[in-house]
C-alpha cells in the first residue's frame, strides 16, 4: 500500500509530515507545515490523505494521526474521521481510538484509492467541477472574479431569473473563507442546485433576488492544507480588516461592487452538538430559526449569537478589528442584512449537508422577505 500526500487539499501537504511504520501502518502529523515560519494559522482542524491499495484483495490500514502534545485538552474536536473509497458516492463516519493526542484509525481498504480525513473533503478541483457544471444552465453566468496569491481562480457564479434584474435585490452567498470548513461548500451546492431547480419557490425567489455565489474565497488555503488561513502567515478571508492578499482584495472588490441587500456566509465550526446562526438583527435570526426544521436528527441544537453575545462570552467591552466579519462591514456600509451559519459535520453526510444548505437558504430568504413585506 502507498500513502499519498501533496495533492489538492492534502494535509499534511508534503511527505515531511508522514512516517511509515510498517506495511499498512503510518503516522501522520496534521500540524506539520513546510516553511511554517511564525505561523498564525492555527492548525489542528484538518487532515486528509489518500491510500492506494495496489493489490487485488482488501488490506488493513492503521493510520495514527498525531496532533502533538499541546492538543491533548482539545482532542474532543478531533476524535472522529471520514473515509471514502473512489467507487463510493458519499463519506462514512469512522470513530478512531483516542489515546492522549493520537487518534488511531483501523480501516479495511479495498483495491484502488481510499481517502481518509477528519472531515469529508471538498477541494479546488471539486469547486471548479461544480462551477463548470452550472455554466450551461439558463440564467447562470460563471466567471473568474480574480486570482489568489498563487494564481488560483476565485469563482463568481451569478444566477438570474427571467425578466429585468434591476428590480431585484442582491443576495450574496459566500463560502470557504476558512480552508478546512468543507461543509460550507456542500451547503453552497445545495443552495445553487435548489435555485436552478423547477421548484416554484425557487422561481419565486429568483424574481425577488439576483444571486451571486462566491463558492470558494480561499483556494490557496484549501489546496495547501491550511486550517483557516490562506497560508501559514496568510490572510483570514472572513475578516474585513485590510490584508495584503490577492484573494482578500478580490473578495472586497466583489462585495463593494455588488452591495448586497442580503448576505449569507457559510462556515462549519467543530462543535459536535451545536449549529450556529450568527447575526445582529434579532428579528431576522428569529425568523430564520423558526423556519429551520429541527436539527435534532443530526444531534444538534441551535446556538444563535449576535456580535454583542460573542463579546459578552469573551469578556471584551468592544469589538477588535480582527473580530469584525464581512457581515459587520456590509451592514455599516450598505445596510446589508447578513447572517453566518455554522453547520458542523458530526452526524451528517454530504447529502444531509446539501439539504441543510437548501433549508438555510429558504429560511433566510423567507425570513428576510417577511421583514420587508410585513
Ligand atoms: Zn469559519
Amino acid at each position: 500500500m502507498k500513502l499519498l500526500v501533496g495533492h489538492d487539499g492534502s494535509c499534511p501537504n508534503s511527505p515531511g509530515g508522514v512516517r511509515r511504520k510498517s506495511d499498512g501502518e503510518w503516522v501522520i502529523f496534521p500540524m506539520w507545515r513546510k516553511n511554517k515560519g511564525k505561523s498564525k494559522d492555527v492548525p489542528g482542524n484538518r487532515f486528509n490523505v489518500r491510500v492506494r491499495n495496489e493489490e487485488s484483495r482488501p488490506r488493513h490500514l492503521t493510520l495514527r494521526a498525531d496532533w502533538g502534545a499541546a492538543a491533548t485538552s482539545t482532542m474532543h474536536f478531533r476524535d472522529v474521521g471520514y473515509v471514502k473509497h473512489e467507487s463510493e458516492a458519499d463519506w462514512t463516519l469512522v470513530i478512531p481510538e483516542l489515546t492522549g493526542h493520537v487518534c488511531t484509525y483501523s480501516v479495511t481498504v479495498q483495491p484502488g484509492e481510499t481517502e481518509i480525513g477528519l472531515w469529508p473533503a471538498y477541494n479546488t478541483e471539486d469547486c471548479r467541477r461544480f462551477v463548470s457544471s452550472l455554466a450551461e444552465s439558463p440564467g447562470v453566468r460563471t466567471r473568474v472574479a480574480g486570482r489568489s496569491r498563487k494564481g488560483r481562480e476565485i469563482f463568481l457564479v451569478e444566477i438570474n431569473g427571467p425578466g429585468a434584474p434591476a428590480k431585484r435585490e442582491q443576495l450574496v452567498i459566500q463560502a470557504r473563507d476558512h480552508a478546512y470548513e468543507t461543509a460550507g461548500s456542500y451547503c453552497a451546492e445545495g443552495m445553487a442546485r435548489f435555485l436552478l431547480s423547477e421548484d416554484p419557490a425557487a422561481r419565486y425567489f429568483l424574481q425577488r433576488f439576483r444571486v451571486a455565489l462566491l463558492p470558494m474565497t480561499n483556494p490557496d488555503g484549501v489546496y495547501d492544507g491550511m486550517s483557516r488561513l490562506s497560508a501559514p502567515c496568510g490572510a483570514n478571508l472572513s475578516c474585513p480588516v485590510e490584508q495584503d492578499d490577492e484573494s482578500w482584495r478580490t473578495l472586497k472588490r466583489v462585495l463593494d461592487r455588488l452591495r448586497p441587500a442580503v448576505y449569507i456566509n457559510l462556515h462549519n465550526w467543530t462543535y459536535k452538538w451545536h449549529d450556529g446562526l450568527l447575526g445582529d438583527n434579532e428579528t431576522l435570526t428569529e425568523h430564520i430559526r423558526e423556519r429551520m426544521p429541527s436539527q435534532g436528527r443530526f444531534l444538534k441544537r441551535w446556538r444563535v449569537r449576535s456580535q454583542a453575545d460573542l463579546l459578552k462570552a469573551s469578556g471584551l467591552a468592544s469589538v477588535t478589528p480582527e473580530q469584525r466579519t464581512w457581515k459587520n462591514y456590509l451592514a455599516e456600509k450598505f445596510h446589508t442584512e447578513g447572517v453566518a451559519f455554522e453547520f458542523p459535520w458530526f452526524g451528517r453526510n454530504t447529502a444531509d449537508m446539501r439539504e441543510t444548505g437548501r433549508q438555510a437558504l429558504l429560511a433566510t430568504l423567507a425570513g428576510y422577505l417577511q421583514m420587508r413585506d410585513d
